[in-house]
């Protein structure tokens, strides 16, 4: 157990509450800050492989995911007019991890809230932080918040995703880069659907996931160089008219005209840490969500964090140690789901038939490192 290190946790998404759990667990004193007024879980569902449901389950949500994710014990790939390319047996990917889990985003919080040793400190952000080597603490950081209060801390964790202000302190060369691709997501209602299923178009892609209670998580993006939603003529289901028609039927539900859209971008960062200032999750290394693994990145983040500080040692240090650890792992998470986004602009016929023969072997090399513990 470490000395009792006085931390502030800025950012209460996944990230930052499973840092929060984790490096409380480890005898730490942890505040937490959250910019939005209250809690809230946007998005749709999350698809959770074997090492994500590992490492949440490590954290202590194991009873939580099997209460209110489902398991998805395969994944089926689809050409658009929906003829089967390839399907991935996802249980036996992951035997001796984990089994694969989809859930909702608000049940996933709520979990995380649910083990939450400290409440979080809602409609506050940091205003200023100064490392504190000016004479008046011996170490440390000195932050102001938003309502007029003020902390000193051993560490500052960034928890804060992709558009991170405190990336700014301590990578200011760090940006979000957009990948050419916007998408879409929303919940609805179609029980029939009980595995990962994609229907892979020319320059489109459309995903559905069972999330429980009957529902899927829909997931549709489109190749674009433009940050701009290009539906706002054609509509979601204008872009996919000549799509399955379970395609069509799941567009044509009233949830995806609420769908949440963005572009699709990530985060390339190799200095995560910079004197107590430490970064995780996508603030420090969002991606595309083409691997699914930005949730199990974000928690690995935590237990390594708190495992490593927990060890005690000069601060500094060791959290450029966790970036040693972590890094290695999330690019290469980066460059398999650059690898999988090229084959987007193969013609639709080659890819085809890159699926149906290499599938099983494209899952396997990218997801084999990631059975090892992190
Ligand atoms: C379309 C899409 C689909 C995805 N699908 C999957 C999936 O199926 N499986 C999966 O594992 N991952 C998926 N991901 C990735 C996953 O959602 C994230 O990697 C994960 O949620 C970790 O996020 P985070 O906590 O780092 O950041 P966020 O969820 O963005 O949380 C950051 C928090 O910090 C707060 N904040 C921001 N700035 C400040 C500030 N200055 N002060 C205080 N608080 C602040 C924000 O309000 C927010 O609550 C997907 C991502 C996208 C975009």
């Amino acid at each position: 157990m470490s000395s009792r290190l006085e931390v502030l946790v800025v950012g209460a998404g996944i990230a930052g509450l499973a840092t929060a759990i984790a490096l409380h667990r480890e005898g730490m004193s942890v505040d937490v800050i959250e910019r939005s007024p209250k809690s809230r879980a946007g998005g749709a569902g999350l698809f959770l492989p074997g090492n994500s449901v590992r490492a949440l389950t490590a954290l202590g949500l194991g009873k939580h995911l099997g209460e209110l994710g489902v398991p998805v014990p395969g994944q089926r790939l689809l050409d658009h007019r929906g003829r089967v390319l390839a399907d991935i047996d996802m249980a036996e990917l992951w035997k001796g991890t984990a089994d694969c889990v989809g859930i909702t985003r608000s049940d996933l919080h709520a979990a995380l809230q649910d083990i939450m040793p400290v409440p979080v400190g809602h409609g506050v952000t940091v205003v200023s932080l100064r490392h504190a080597d000016d004479g008046m603490y011996d170490h440390g950081v000195h932050v102001e918040f938003s309502d007029g209060g003020s902390g000193h801390y051993d560490v500052v964790v960034g928890a804060d995703g992709i558009r991170s202000n405190l990336r700014e302190s301590v990578d200011p060369a760090a940006g979000t880069r957009r990948l050419g691709q916007f998408c879409w997501r929303f919940l609805t209602d179609a029980p029939d659907i009980d595995r990962w299923t994609v229907w892979l178009g020319p320059g489109t892609a459309f995903l559905a996931y069972p999330v429980g209670g009957g529902r899927v998580c829909c997931y549709a993006d489109v190749a674009t160089a433009s940050p701009e939603d290009p539906t706002t003529t054609t509509g979601l289901l204008g872009l996919f008219s000549d799509y399955d028609q379970r395609v069509r039927d799941l567009l044509g539900t009233p949830a995806a005209l609420d769908a949440y859209s963005s572009p699709v971008e990530e985060v390339s960062s190799r200095a995560w840490a910079r004197g107590r200032l430490v970064l995780v999750g996508d603030a420090a290394h969002a991606s595309s969500p083409n691997m699914a693994q930005g949730v199990a990145m974000a928690v690995e983040d935590a237990l390594v964090l708190a495992e490593v500080l927990g060890a005690g040692g000069d601060t500094e240090r060791l959290l450029q140690q966790y970036v040693q650890r972590r890094l290695p792992r999330t690019r290469w998470v980066q460059r398999q789901t650059h690898r999988r986004d090229r084959t987007r602009s193969m013609p639709s016929a080659a890819r085809n038939i890159a699926f149906r023969y290499g599938a099983k072997a494209l899952y396997e090399r990218g997801y084999a490192p990631l059975r090892v513990l992190p």
